[in-house]
């Protein structure tokens, strides 16, 4: 979270804007929440440039809820490709089997998902209610630096992607996507909102067994307030949003003075693990992930010193994730350069006092 978010949400937990109340205790249904919401929702539009035939919404149940929510809408029970890249693509395939008929279209397993297959050489499914990706894999820190162009590829079908962990870390080609879904809580806010943009073509399909409070017309009918949505994590979400909309780099701003910002970041952190004979990054260079850096130290036996002595330093929630072993550097939106600076600092550190 950007600490300026956090001041500020601090400064007016008690009293949001002279109401009287604080943002937790207004209903939803309120004009004070009413605005807070509709802001919340232009600010993001103007942010990641989402055109109008997109609607924007406001939900919860998390990614994994998402992986059940998108085939009970948009799979028709019919046929929908899958393209694994990484634990968070598998688990999605996993789940809409439930709901219709998952197909991988291609898969990156044998490669430890360290590097992401060519769109040219996608098994499509020619009658797929759509095409699944997850475009940035958190676990094993694969990103797809361009979305492939399915109508190019001659396919009819929407793409869907989970963006959970890279949104507005970099812009969105609306052109590309059907739909994207994402937690909040890695680059947006406070865990429990979970952001879905569908395009309007793409509702109105849901599967009998679709719960009402999930499927995308009625909640999209509904202004996101067909039940009560997490108003504490779209309210925070919107003063990240703001935040994100006032950043400047290099005479950007927005969405693409961030991506400026986190190319740095990511350089930084790579280039100095390339150059190491210390440390190693196993993903191929040019699917690595701008937020999610996974790393190995060569000799294993040091991990817990490395981590005790990051620990120390301040670098926090280093260890990798328990799937893939080693460290992972987790280099969201409101992480500065700084941070990793201090981090390759550590890093160069105990190479020199350990190699
Ligand atoms: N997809 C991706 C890419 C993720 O990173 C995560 C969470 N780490 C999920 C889905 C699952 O999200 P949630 O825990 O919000 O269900």
């Amino acid at each position: 979270m950007p600490e300026a978010v956090l001041q500020r949400a601090a400064a007016e937990m008690l009293d949001w804007h002279g109401s009287g109340m604080g943002v937790m205790e207004m209903s939803h249904r309120g004009k004070e929440f009413g605005a807070i919401c509709a802001q919340a929702e232009a600010d993001l539009r103007a942010l990641l440039a989402v055109p109008e035939y997109f609607h924007v919404l406001f939900m919860q149940g998390g990614g994994l809820g998402e992986n059940a929510i998108v085939p009970m809408n948009l799979s028709r029970g019919g046929n929908v490709d899958f393209v694994i890249t990484g634990s968070w693509s598998a688990k999605s395939q996993k789940e809409a089997q439930r709901y219709c008929q998952s197909r991988i279209a291609a898969s990156n397993a044998d490669g430890q998902h360290t590097w992401l297959p060519a769109a040219a050489s996608w098994q499509l499914s020619g009658d797929a209610s759509y095409v699944h990706l997850c475009s940035n894999e958190t676990i094993h820190g694969v990103e797809f630096q361009e979305l492939p162009d399915l109508a190019a590829l001659g396919s009819k079908s929407p793409l869907v992607i989970d963006f959970s962990s890279h949104v507005a870390s970099r812009p969105v080609d609306w052109n590309r996507v059907g739909l994207a879904f994402g937690g909040a809580q890695k680059n947006l806010g406070p865990a429990g909102l979970t952001l879905v943009i569908v395009r309007e073509d793409l509702l109105g399909h849901a599967l009998e067994i679709c719960p009402s409070a999930f499927n995308y017309r009625i909640v999209a009918d509904n202004k996101s307030m067909y039940n009560t949505p997490p108003t504490w994590a779209i309210y925070v979400a919107g003063l990240t949003f703001q935040w994100l909309r006032q950043q400047t780099e290099g005479g950007l701003t927005g969405v693409a003075a961030m991506e400026k910002r986190n190319i740095a970041k990511a350089r930084l952190l790579y280039d100095f693990i390339d150059a190491s004979p210390f440390y190693e990054n196993r993903v191929a260079a040019d699917c690595r992930s701008r937020m999610n850096v996974p790393f190995f130290l060569k000799d294993e036996s040091r991990n817990e010193a490395f981590l005790a002595g990051a620990r120390e330093a301040g670098l926090l929630q280093l260890k990798g994730h328990k799937s893939v072993g080693g460290m992972r550097a987790s280099i969201y939106n409101a992480m500065p350069l700084e941070g990793v600076q201090a981090l390759v600092g550590y890093m160069r550190e105990f190479e020199q006092s350990h190699a």
